[in-house]
């Protein structure tokens, strides 16, 4: 549904900012590929751009493909703008722009509604989900799209049933220019993890859309010309067991009719382990990757965290038991825990060999407002607030120790022969589980080929070639060719390509050690 009973017309340009560089945004994949330019669709703002009523005309543009430009703040009448912590300077950027052309600007989504102190120089800011601050929101700028005197905080108390979403924009994305189409299906978690802000966010009872809007979606992006994987969004994709259970149908349904041109990924809680069931639908919709916080192989540190739940089944079991499904687990990771040693950097490596798990997001601790972890730092006096650390948190052990240990594992457990061996097991001992989808003609087209030599061609000639890892690529690259196993070859050096280049940066202290540091890093600068 979309917002009704409001006669005027306005002009919003809704602008998503950029990313800071970040090891989870695969940039140094994009020249690989066939002219991808950003990570994934933004969720949140398209919604809105969906919502907005349906006689007003919206803009979208994500600054992440190309900058909003004078004329676009000249055409509009009011700038929307969303983002996580992590684009807190990107966001504000924008606000001052939009103010240069004497526009209101308005904020929504995770960033502000965890932090409204974040972003003083905005005219509205909306806390929560869509729904009745929503309607107010727009029912405001319909009446006066003026900029107020000062800033108006709107509240969430009544959010919209998550059933009446209307479809996300995406036709107003370059959706062909994202590296994984994004879908959301669920919102909220029923654990409470320490350093976690989700639940608090969004709730412990996890929300959801009926399995025919994800169906319908799916048409959407598919019509939008999204190719390869979608990645499903919802905080823990068994947060309401039942309800993926329900859901998964649908999606063996929906492959089976398009032809499995889609490959999905997901982030779920370990234990999902315990339940066969799901696995197994899983595996048949065609769910190739599944991301789970592992967090750190130490039961005593887990337990610290509240995350038990990890523990139900022995790590390295839950961890084959994906594999033997045919999902790659991709695992975040965190230094600084209170729990950490100095032998934890040598913990991880080993847990990293033993797993085999070719890609590990590994963060130092950060409290983020809102969450047990920070209220507990709060109380101990531990909490920093200098923009020139990676973390806001004291640390038990010496702070330039955690880096260092950060800056190390990155660089050993990137280094290329150690990657593309890990892959090697990936191919040998998990893809194989994957069900083998029948031959479509959806998936042989001529513009799914055409995709395919492009990426080939890059590959072989910017790391093949140009690359100076050429050895370990040609050793790897040969035996998938002998095997016609070309899928995998690009699949796997898109990513391994992005870790390595980004690891070299990392270890060699040029990039953030933690996704939510505030630290201002290079390609933080404003789009313009
Ligand atoms: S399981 Fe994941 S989403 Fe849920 S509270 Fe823990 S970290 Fe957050």
């Amino acid at each position: 549904m979309r917002v009704e009973g409001i006669d005027n017309v306005r002009r919003i340009l809704c602008v998503f900012p950029r990313y800071t560089s970040s090891f989870g945004t695969f940039e140094y994949a994009y020249p690989l590929t066939a002219g991808v330019q950003a990570f994934m669709p933004p969720q949140g703002l398209l919604l809105i751009a969906a919502y907005i009523p349906a006689h007003w005309p919206v803009r979208f543009i994500d600054e992440n493909i190309r900058p909003a430009t004078a004329e676009d703040f000249q055409w509009a009448e009011a700038v929307f703008v969303s983002g996580m912590h992590i684009q807190r300077q990107q966001m504000n950027d924008i606000c001052r722009r939009a103010h240069a052309f004497g526009l209101t600007a308005a904020i929504g989504g995770p960033s502000v509604s965890a932090c409204p102190d974040y972003y003083p120089s905005f005219d509205y800011l909306h806390v929560g989900e869509l729904g009745d601050a929503t309607n107010e929101l727009i029912a405001r700028i319909g009446r006066d799209p003026s900029r107020p005197e000062r800033q108006v905080t709107l509240k969430t108390a009544d959010r919209l049933d998550m059933t009446k979403f209307p479809i996300p924009a995406y036709e107003l994305a370059d959706i062909g220019h994202y590296f994984l189409g994004s879908i959301q299906y669920s919102s909220g978690c029923p654990y409470q993890c320490e350093f976690c802000d989700i639940p608090g966010l969004y709730g412990r009872n996890p929300r959801l859309k009926t399995p025919q809007q994800i169906t319908a979606e799916l048409d959407k992006l598919l019509e939008c010309g999204i190719t390869g994987s979608v990645y499903f969004v919802d905080d823990n994709f068994i947060g309401n067991r039942k309800a993926a259970l329900e859901l998964l149908p649908h999606l063996i349904e929906w492959q089976k009719k398009t032809g499995y041109v889609l490959r999905f990924s997901c982030e779920a809680t370990l234990n999902i382990a315990k339940r066969p069931e799901i696995l197994a639908a899983m595996r048949e919709a065609f769910f190739a990757t599944i991301f789970c916080g592992i967090e750190t192989p130490d039961p005593a540190a887990l337990k610290a965290m509240r995350k038990d739940h990890n523990m139900m089944v022995p790590i390295m079991e839950a961890i084959q038991t994906l594999n033997g499904f045919g999902m790659e687990v991709v695992s975040g990771i965190i230094l600084g825990l209170d729990t950490d040693k100095p032998e934890s950097g040598q913990h991880l490596l080993e847990f990293i060999d033993a797993s085999q798990i070719p890609l590990l997001t590994i963060n130092l601790l950060q409290a983020l407002p809102g969450t047990p972890l920070w209220d507990r730092l709060k109380r101990e006096n531990r909490l920093i607030e200098d923009e020139g650390r990676d973390s806001n948190v004291d640390f038990r052990m010496p702070y330039e120790d955690v880096v260092t240990t950060w800056r190390a594992c990155m660089g050993s457990a990137y280094q290329p022969a150690k990657l593309l061996a890990r892959y090697e097991f990936q191919i040998q001992h998990t893809y194989q589980n994957r069900i083998e989808p029948p031959p479509s003609r959806e998936r042989s087209s001529w513009r799914n080929i055409r995709l395919g030599l492009t990426m080939l061609r890059n590959i072989f000639w910017k790391v093949g070639i140009l690359g100076d890892y050429r050895l370990e690529f040609w050793k790897f690259a040969l035996r998938r060719l002998a095997r016609g196993e070309i899928e995998y070859l690009i699949s796997s050096i898109l990513v391994a390509h992005h870790l390595i280049m980004f690891a070299r940066d990392a270890s060699r202290g040029h990039t953030n050690a933690s996704y939510y540091s505030l630290r201002l890093q290079q390609a933080s600068v404003p789009a313009e």
